[in-house]
């Protein structure tokens, strides 16, 4: 099944052309990882895929519905079923790491307080923080900070989850332990896109790696054959 599809893409910011008539698709289940040169429009791409950065022209289809084409209020929706973890964690700063995770499934899903709360210490002890519960995120390290950031993304249940970079801002030792649960979730077959320079993680957990440059993707292959002819 086809979960993300895009035809056509492109992006330009003012005169310049980031993202050049990009075509691919991503099916359910499948770990694509988006290697290659800083400012080749990697992050650009990602954010185009739920619309974040609205596409110039082209199709970017979630489960068969071109977002391009959607009212506002479906666009919401539709995003609230994607999962997005940024290089810089993006937690708020005045809750505590179990009140980041409750906030979104209570306000937008309606979930109940205890409901949510239940949720939210099953997915903190899946990450290996569920003793962090009640602390704030400032006073966790980087590597845990990113651990609760894809939590909190989970909480929503979502059914792809999009990395942009997500080791990239962190101390080299906390990038394993990061790096350990994007691998478990794509082993528990989490539709993932990953912006990454950890070529290590895009050779043993990625099913193909494209390979962006310029605004093109210049190859799409499997890992196997992506780094064995550099
Ligand atoms: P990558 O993630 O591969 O490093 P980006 O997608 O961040 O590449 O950026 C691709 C190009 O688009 C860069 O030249 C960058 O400066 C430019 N760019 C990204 N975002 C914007 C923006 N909001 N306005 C103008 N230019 C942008
Ligand atoms: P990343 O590659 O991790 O996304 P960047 O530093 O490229 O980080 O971009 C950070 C933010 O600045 C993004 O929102 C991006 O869209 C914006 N940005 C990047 N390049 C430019 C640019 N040349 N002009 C305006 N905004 C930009």
């Amino acid at each position: 099944k086809k979960v993300i599809e895009v035809n056509h893409l492109s992006k330009k910011f003012g005169e310049t052309d980031v993202l050049k008539d990009i075509n691919g698709t991503v099916k359910s289940g499948q770990v694509i990882c988006v290697i290659g040169p800083s400012g080749a429009g990697k992050s650009t791409f990602l954010r185009c895929l739920n619309l974040l950065e609205k596409p110039t022209s082209g199709e970017v289809k979630f489960d068969g519905t071109d977002l391009t084409h959607v009212s506002s209020k479906q666009l919401l929706d539709l995003r609230e079923r994607m999962g997005m973890v940024f290089q810089s964690f993006n937690l708020f700063p005045n809750m505590t790491v179990l009140k980041n995770l409750m906030l979104a499934p209570i306000r937008v899903k309606h979930m109940s307080e205890a409901e949510a709360e239940k949720t939210a210490i099953a997915l903190l002890d899946r990450v290996g923080l569920k003793e962090k519960a009640n602390a704030y995120p400032s006073s966790l390290s980087g590597g845990q900070q990113q651990r609760v950031a894809i939590a909190r993304a989970l909480a929503m249940n979502p059914e792809v989850m999009l990395f942009d970079e997500p080791t990239s801002a962190l101390d080299p030792e906390m990038v394993g332990e990061v790096l350990e649960v994007m691998q478990e979730l794509a082993n528990e077959g989490m539709t993932m896109v990953v912006v990454t320079h950890e070529m290590g993680f895009a050779k043993s957990v990625a099913d193909e790696v494209w390979f962006m440059a310029d605004g093109y993707i210049l190859e799409r292959s499997s890992p196997d054959d992506m780094f064995e002819h550099p």
